[in-house]
């Protein structure tokens, strides 16, 4: 097997899935991290095992008209893409941002595959979302767009077929509309969505997970380093649900946050960011970061939001966006002497920012194992609520904190089989490619 299988899969994904960069980007680093794995197991390769994974099982596509609160019909464009069903029902969140369009919610649904499969749950992997823009939009017309956005997933969803939740522009108050209306129309109280609120089948602990579970997968870099978070300048990017509790939960572990940012600029504090105030102003009021620098004397705000990299820091989170970390940022915090990056957000360093960092020693958690904490949990939320109990906080903490050792232990452990020690993104592709080609090969040609 050479680098010809990488160029003649990626050939035929380009061909078939034209203008979807992201898409590309995100298959070109799986295959090339398992194309020693089917060099080895060459039944793999007699079988096509990755050649079925990056056609998605099933993509859906569908129109949302909703009403503006001036009475004026809007439309958007809806997607669910139900890549990958081989070990469990698909799983994977809905985004709504107006730069969502087809090859975004493939590439986050590709990944999600892998990711889910790290976690050590039987949940398959999937993606959705909308280009609508809820920002600025009032209560209502957020809630007919939710309304209007079930009334054609719903057919295509259920408890032990399709499992949606949160991610970018999803967040509490969407997931309460949607489901609302998936028991409207089905007549059925049910685990459909994750991320719900407590009182109705919600998980404690899953609105912290992601962010919780990235910082716990850091402190197993840091511990492989001799080291941990006490007195570390960390910098995360975003001030929405993943930036929020991994700098809490960064600062509970003694490490000082000195900025966090949203899609206009960011905030630095060399006092320590106060998380709760950025609590208030992103979660309660929907305002802007900029907000911040007015309440605290010590902050000064800057209208660049990728400017964030030029900041000196131990330890970056980008838990944002895609690609927000380019070569030139990724060279940067290597020049600052940054010793570890944990992608919180999905596939938000380039290739080339990944490689600067692995050609300088940094330590590298990839987000397909270092945000795998979320869904995760959402995987608990379902055991919940299969079961019709409730975990205490404490108890879904202590499991979330042993997934993310185990999905650490799973990329160490298939990097050092594979030639590639210390290598996370080679170890999370392989260990996570390996249990779902298992259960492919298991199955048929499916
Ligand atoms: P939120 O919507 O809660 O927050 C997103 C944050 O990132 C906001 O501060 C937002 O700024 C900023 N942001 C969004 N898009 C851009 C952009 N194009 N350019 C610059 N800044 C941007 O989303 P989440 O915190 O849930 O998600 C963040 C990332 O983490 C995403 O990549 C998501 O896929 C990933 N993720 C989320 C999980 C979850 O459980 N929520 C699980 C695993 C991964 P603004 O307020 O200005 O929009």
């Amino acid at each position: 097997m050479t680098s010809s299988f990488v160029e003649n899969l990626m050939a035929s994904v380009i061909a078939r899935n034209p203008q979807e960069p992201e898409f590309h980007q995100a298959v070109r680093e799986v295959a090339e991290s398992v194309e020693m794995v089917i060099a080895r197991e060459p039944q793999l390769a007699r079988s096509k095992v990755l050649d079925r994974l990056v056609e998605p099982e099933r993509q859906i596509m569908f129109r949302v008209p909703w009403v503006d609160d001036r009475g004026e019909v809007q439309i958007n464009r809806g997607f669910r893409i139900e890549f990958s069903s081989a070990i469990g029902p698909y799983k994977g969140g809905l985004r709504f941002h107006p730069s969502v369009y087809l090859g975004i919610i493939k590439f986050l649904g590709f990944e999600q595959i892998f990711k889910n499969a790290l976690t050590t749950t039987p949940i398959g992997g999937g993606k959705g979302g909308s280009d609508f823009n809820p920002k600025g939009k009032s209560d209502d017309e957020v809630m007919r767009f939710c309304q209007s956005f079930m009334s054609e997933l719903f057919r295509h969803i259920g408890p032990d077929t399709d499992v949606p939740a949160g991610d970018i522009g999803v967040g509490g108050r969407e997931i309460g509309f949607m489901f609302g209306q998936y028991k409207r129309l089905t007549n059925t109280f049910t685990g459909v969505l994750t991320g719900k609120g407590l009182g109705w089948g919600g998980s404690l602990a899953r609105t912290q997970a992601t962010g919780y579970g990235l910082v716990y997968f850091v402190t197993r870099m840091l511990q492989d380093r001799g080291t941990d978070w006490k007195g570390k300048r960390v910098v995360v990017s975003g001030s929405g649900n993943v930036a929020i509790y991994a700098a809490q939960k960064a600062q509970q572990l003694g490490a000082k946050v000195i900025a966090v940012s949203d899609s206009n600029g960011y905030i630095v504090d060399e006092a320590g960011i106060k998380v709760e105030t950025v609590q208030r102003i992103k979660e309660v009021e929907r305002g802007r970061i900029r907000e911040y620098a007015d309440e605290h004397a010590s902050a000064k705000y800057v209208e660049d939001w990728q400017g964030i990299w030029s900041i000196p820091c131990d330890i970056a989170l980008p838990s944002a966006t895609q690609n927000e970390i380019d070569e030139e940022a990724a060279e940067k915090l290597v020049a600052n002497k940054c010793i570890a990056v944990g992608e919180g957000a999905n596939m938000p360093s380039t290739p080339e920012a990944i490689k600067v960092f692995q050609d300088n020693g940094v330590s590298f958690g990839p987000a397909k194992a270092a945000n795998a904490g979320g869904v995760a949990t959402s995987a608990l939320e379902m055991a919940q609520n299969s079961m019709r109990i409730n975990w205490t906080f404490e108890e879904v903490d202590r499991r979330l904190k042993m997934i993310m050792d185990a999905v650490y232990d799973q990329c160490t452990s298939a990097a050092e089989a594979y030639g590639a020690k210390g290598d996370l993104v080679s170890g999370a592709n392989i260990a996570g490619f390996l249990k779902v080609a298992r259960a492919m090969m298991a199955q048929g040609v499916v």
